[in-house]
């Protein structure tokens, strides 16, 4: 293959698991055209790429991915690096320039001189979302294309982009990554075999949401108060209610160190007075755009987690049950808590359980459902009846 005559940009080289599409990116770098559609499924690590592939398109030394272009690139955050994605449900055509973050304000930036010299890098993240006006709008831009200008979409649904926009750009593929492959990457990163088979099957094989909670204490935080919650509902009514006022408290907790954080994300982009640096004001601005949004979605997302973990726990009652080995199970570091005050849940239990769970779910994805703690209050009292009812056979 001609990419190995050539040197691989470290940047891209660093791309886990996706040799087509680094090799695809090494040869593309050589010649950029002017549009790229990184598609796969969450967790694939094509938005991993995406920013690979501009760090070696910005780096002054073709991604070295440890010069300061490279970082900021990496991090979404290079000022020649324009990011439009969507701020509500979808990605909106806008009523002008100025409106930021819809399509219009994009698209009148494509023509402008870069920030700082060089290429510049235009990003669409989950380009699958733009309303038929917004892609219009870009269909406009990528049919006169700006010299000096990389287009990249990102989508997890390459299928509902408009064929028009989709036909303009040169898509790579990120299949999804294996269960061994990303507990081996995890492991090479210096996590316990055990400890990175779980955040694995956890996250449903996203490398980067498994890596999120196998690093971090907190990261499983979600999984321990929805197993617990279950525990306590397992125990009658009263245990129900707890619950759900347990789980409801974690999700604040949650919320509160996810703001902290966040805080110190735009620390190093500030002046001595707390003002953004000229250099980056885009760039802080696009971040507290980012972080408002994280924060108002960040109970409801913790909450989600931990009914989905809280589901998997149920399918592993269900799995031992049936006799089935470890192999298959989600939840193998708690082996002692499985079956809970029981020694196991018949299918038919199981099933009612997960209905429960799964309406749960799909309440709370509703924002304009506003009371979470009445919805897991009915949750647990399902809950707590379902196990009520198989004690007294
Ligand atoms: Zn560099």
């Amino acid at each position: 293959m001609s990419v190995s005559g050539r040197s691989l940009p470290p940047v891209i080289r660093d791309v886990p698991g996706q040799e087509h599409a680094t090799a695809f990116l090494a040869r593309a770098f050589a010649q950029p055209s002017h549009a790229y559609l990184f598609s796969g499924p969450e967790g694939s690590g094509k938005r991993l790429a995406m920013r690979a592939f501009a760090a070696a398109l910005l780096c002054p030394t073709g991604g070295c991915g440890e010069c300061r272009s490279c970082r900021l690139a990496l991090g979404e955050r290079h000022a020649n690096m324009l990011v439009l994605e969507p701020s509500g449900p979808d990605i909106l055509v806008g009523r002008d320039a100025s409106d930021p973050n819809t399509a219009r304000w994009f698209a009148s930036r494509a023509y402008l001189t870069p920030p700082e010299p060089g290429r510049k890098v235009m990003v669409v993240l989950q380009a699958d979302r733009m309303r038929v006006e917004a892609a219009d709008v870009l269909l406009k831009v990528l049919e006169g294309p700006p010299t000096d200008t990389v287009f990249m979409l990102v989508s997890a649904r390459p299928a509902e982009i408009p064929d028009t926009v989709r036909s303009r750009a040169q898509e790579i593929a990120f299949p999804p990554l294996s269960e061994a492959f990303v507990v081996e990457a995890l492991a090479r990163e210096g996590l316990s075999g055990q400890r990175a088979l779980l955040a694995c099957r956890l996250s449903g094989g996203n490398l980067g949401r498994a890596r999120r909670m196998a690093q971090s204490e907190r990261g499983l935080a979600f999984r321990d108060a929805a197993l617990s919650a279950a525990a306590l509902a397992s125990k009658g009514p009263r245990g129900a209610l707890s619950a759900a006022e347990d789980l409801a408290a974690a999700a604040k907790e949650f919320r509160g160190s996810l703001a902290t954080e966040l805080a110190a994300e735009l620390e190093p982009f500030l002046d001595g007075a707390g003002r953004p640096e000229e250099a980056f004001r885009s760039v802080v601005r696009r971040l507290e755009e980012q972080h408002e949004r994280r924060l108002r979605r960040a109970e409801r997302e913790f909450l989600d987690s931990a009914l989905l973990a809280l589901a998997a726990y149920v399918r592993d009652l269900v799995v031992v049950a049936m006799g089935g080995g470890d192999e298959v199970l989600v939840n193998l570091d708690r082996p002692g808590q499985l079956g809970l005050e029981r020694p196991g849940w018949t299918s038919v239990e199981a099933g009612l359980a997960l209905g429960a769970v799964e309406e749960a779910r799909a309440d709370l994805a509703d924002e304009t459902n506003l009371n979470a703690r009445l919805i897991l209050e009915r949750l647990f009292l399902r809950l707590s009846a379902t196990a009520g009812a198989s004690a007294t056979p």
